[in-house]
């Protein structure tokens, strides 16, 4: 009997347990290591902050993903591993060995320069909390009249955040007030200037101030690089992506940010019987944006190449399009689309981003697989 671990329920994993409910391999123990039942969803969290959705809409039932796939399940997360010894530790010291492991546990948010702001200080991930902090920011601002929320981070989460804060404050009819932080690298990095003059405006139609500054934590709140002090009730912090700091004793090849050295297959370039998708991973051969697309997108790749290794069959490569379509939510059901020298905005751009959201988790849910079941019956 050979054990496959795969630890963290993230989107690729999501694929993967698909595929292991299909394939029922007889000669493999799964084991799926989580720190939640649940996996919610970033692409609707500023839907659901915004009021447009309730959590339940949000999350995938990873149990019964499992359930299907007779996938054993251990509660907990990961705090170490060690490659050699072909093991991964839980935080009580107990390990789990394997012969093969899939890695899909996303990413950390860098906060390091933002931690003198304390307690007032909320990080997006990990996203469980974020969907438990959530509720209590939007109670306090309500009862505190001049409330100041302050979000760090230019990218599309900042902006999605920023947005989606100020609908359910004004949702509340608070006089809350709301700044969003985006560095001197400006709003929106890597996205074309019509998306980024597009969601200029959308930020100022909505009265959201924007500061093109680096910020620091401080006890007030954020300080900006030319001294302006933001006070913050809150500052809730999308900055940049950082690797688990577990991963730099695993003996894993990593890159130079602490990333899992992965090729075209998503295989580890040290250890042949350790794979991994999404943030986690940083492909050597090719350049790839850390997105929730391309962690969907490297999932049934990386379900194809861990059956194939169980069978040694040859492995299937993961190749990321150019472009990749972003449907930016922009608070009341209004969205931009960017695709790269593309964009588009307005109300149907947010009923597309519902329509793939709602689909995406359908499609992972019992009434989703269900559905697939009836269509491809109907096809036969
Ligand atoms: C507000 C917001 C909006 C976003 N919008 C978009 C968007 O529109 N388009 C887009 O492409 N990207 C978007 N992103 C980025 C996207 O969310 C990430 O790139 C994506 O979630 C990465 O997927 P993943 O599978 O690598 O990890 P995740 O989806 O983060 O899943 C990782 C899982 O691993 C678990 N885990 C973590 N640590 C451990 C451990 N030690 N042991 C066991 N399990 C662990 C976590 O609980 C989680 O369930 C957005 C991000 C945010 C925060």
């Amino acid at each position: 009997m050979k054990r496959l671990v795969l630890v963290g329920g993230g989107h690729a994993h999501l694929s993967v347990l698909q595929a292991l409910a299909q394939e029922k391999l007889t000669d493999v123990e799964v084991v799926l290591v989580t720190p939640s039942a649940h996996q919610n969803y970033s692409g609707m969290l500023p839907g659901w902050m915004a009021g447009h959705y309730s959590l339940a809409q949000c999350r995938i039932d990873l149990q019964a993903l499992a359930r299907a796939a007779g996938v054993t399940m251990v509660i907990d997360r990961i705090a170490g591993m060690d490659a050699d010894r072909r093991c991964v530790g839980l935080p009580d010291g107990r390990h789990i060995e394997y012969d093969l492991l899939s890695l899909d546990v996303g990413s950390e948010i860098d906060v390091s320069w933002l931690e003198m702001a304390g307690d007032k200080l909320l990080p997006v991930k990990p996203l469980d909390a974020f969907f438990d902090a959530w509720p209590k920011v939007l109670a306090a601002a309500n009862a505190q009249s001049g409330y100041r929320l302050v979000v760090v981070g230019g990218g599309a989460a900042g902006v999605e955040l920023a947005l989606a804060a100020h609908h359910a404050l004004q949702l509340n009819a608070s006089n809350a007030q709301v700044d969003l932080v985006a560095s001197d690298s400006g709003l929106l990095p890597g996205h074309a200037p019509g998306v980024q003059r597009r969601m200029t405006l959308a930020l100022a139609r909505a009265g959201v101030q924007l500061h093109a500054q680096k910020a620091v934590g401080i006890e007030q709140g954020v300080m900006l690089s030319d001294a302006t002090v933001l006070q913050a009730d809150c500052v809730i912090a999308a900055t940049g992506a950082r690797a688990p700091s577990w991963l730099q004793p695993s003996r894993l090849l990593l890159d130079e940010h602490g990333y899992i050295a992965v090729n075209g297959q998503h295989q580890s370039l040290s250890h042949a019987n350790v794979f991994a998708a999404g943030d986690i991973c940083a492909r050597q051969d090719l350049t790839m944006a850390r997105s929730g697309v391309h962690a969907v997108h490297a999932g049934p790749v990386l379900a194809a190449n861990l059956l194939a290794t169980l069978k040694r069959l040859p492995l299937a490569t993961y190749k990321p399009r150019k472009r990749s379509l972003y449907l930016l939510a922009c608070g009341d059901q209004y969205a931009i689309a960017s695709w790269g020298g593309f964009s588009a905005e307005g109300a149907w751009v947010w009923r597309w981003k519902d329509r793939i959201d709602r689909g995406f988790i359908a499609r992972h849910s019992n009434s989703g697989r269900r559905r697939d079941t009836l269509v491809s019956k109907e096809a036969t």
